[in-house]
């Protein structure tokens, strides 16, 4: 198991992407999604969502169009969400975003509130969870640049 975390580029809205293989649109969270009615069945969904994810590999100069990748081992990131839970109340955004399960994206306004709290930890963390932490601090610092959402998955 490892977490999968990523920062999409602005490649799309700057209108820089090869044309989309179907019709897309970006939603309140800043993700990139196929446009599809409210009618449509869930199985045609995830074939659209599989052929978007096909096109965006290859749709501009980034890589998957990915700004910004963090891939680590669950054991890391467990350790550092112990950092953080286990001081309660010291770092609300964090706890918000990092923290609730379920959650899978986390704003450009509320990555920029975390950065905030992620210098403050970097401080308090002990040098073995330092790089995880220098990771998410990417993730966030890409997210307000260019504005769109961390896209979380473990
Ligand atoms: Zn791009």
């Amino acid at each position: 198991m490892s977490v999968d975390a990523w920062v999409r580029c602005r490649c799309y809205e700057d209108g820089k992407t090869s044309a989309p293989p179907v019709p897309v649109t970006v939603d309140a969270d800043g993700v990139l999604r196929p446009q599809a009615g409210d009618d449509v069945d869930q199985e045609v969904i995830d074939e659209l969502e599989e052929r978007v994810d096909q096109w965006l590999a290859t749709a501009c100069e980034h890589r998957g169009a990915a700004i910004s990748v963090y891939l680590g081992t669950n054991a890391e990131w467990i350790e550092f969400l112990r950092q953080i839970e286990s001081q309660r109340g010291r770092y609300p955004v964090l706890e918000r975003e990092l923290l609730t399960l379920g959650h899978v994206t986390t704003a450009p306004a509320a990555a920029g509130e975390a950065l905030t709290e992620m210098k403050r930890l970097g401080v308090e963390m002990p040098p073995r969870w330092a790089e995880v932490a220098v990771d998410v601090e990417r993730l966030f610092s890409s997210s307000v640049r260019e504005r769109t959402p961390v896209l979380w998955s473990w």
